[in-house]
């Protein structure tokens, strides 16, 4: 799904930026996004993000059958109790949570238009 270089981020969060512009059109906010990048200044932490990874921990650990896969992980919001147990389990850290709402958000590739990965401007996220 993603191809991550971390050597190459430059901090700029236009990946973030763009995330959020296209799941929340006219915010301009880093706070909504689902891609997150983890500051270590002067190095870069890690790019955080759903790697559409095979153990799907976090659909394993939902006790409340909320999420299911269909291409991307899919939040049933009216299943869902915020209890965040899919966020604490996610190896890659790739599970963010809203500020306002407190839902779990998840990557949906923009429906397959991966937005951070247009914007980024050092490739250092990919499609893979
Ligand atoms: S926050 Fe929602 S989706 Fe995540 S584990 Fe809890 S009930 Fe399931
Ligand atoms: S857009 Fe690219 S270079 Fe900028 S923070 Fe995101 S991953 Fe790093």
């Amino acid at each position: 799904m993603f191809k991550i270089r971390k050597s190459d981020c430059t901090h700029c969060r236009l990946c973030m930026l763009a995330c959020t512009a296209a799941h929340e059109p006219g915010l301009q906010s880093v706070k909504q996004a689902r891609i997150h990048i983890e500051d270590d200044w002067p190095e870069i932490g890690g790019i955080e993000v759903c790697m559409a990874c095979k153990e799907q921990l976090c659909i394993m650990t939902c006790p409340e059958d909320a999420l299911t896969w269909n291409g991307h992980v899919v939040l049933d919001e009216d299943r869902c109790i915020k209890c965040h147990e899919c966020v604490g389990a996610c190896p890659y850290k790739g599970i963010m949570i809203h500020p306002s709402s407190n839902y779990p958000l998840y990557c949906d590739k923009c429906e397959g238009q991966f937005s951070c990965v247009n914007v980024c401007p050092t490739g250092a996220i990919k499609r893979r």
